[in-house]
């Protein structure tokens, strides 16, 4: 099964709310995502409990 889910996140730069998509299939994933605003790296981490996104976490990566 293919899951799809598109969230809005903050942007940890600019503050810029997105929409990122994720997909519910995986418990536990982090990726990166460039900032669809400012185009800077956002560190994003998920965790999907029964396809429903239960945390997300961003992070800038500068620190
Ligand atoms: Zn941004």
């Amino acid at each position: 099964m293919y899951a799809l889910q598109t969230t809005p996140i903050q942007c940890p730069y600019c503050g810029e709310d997105i929409d990122i998509v994720v997909d519910t299939s995986v418990a536990e994933q982090s990726y990166i995502e460039d900032c669809q605003v400012c185009c800077k790296p956002i560190e994003i981490f998920v965790s999907v409990e029964d396809g429903e996104i239960i945390e997300l976490l961003v992070r800038s990566d500068d620190e």
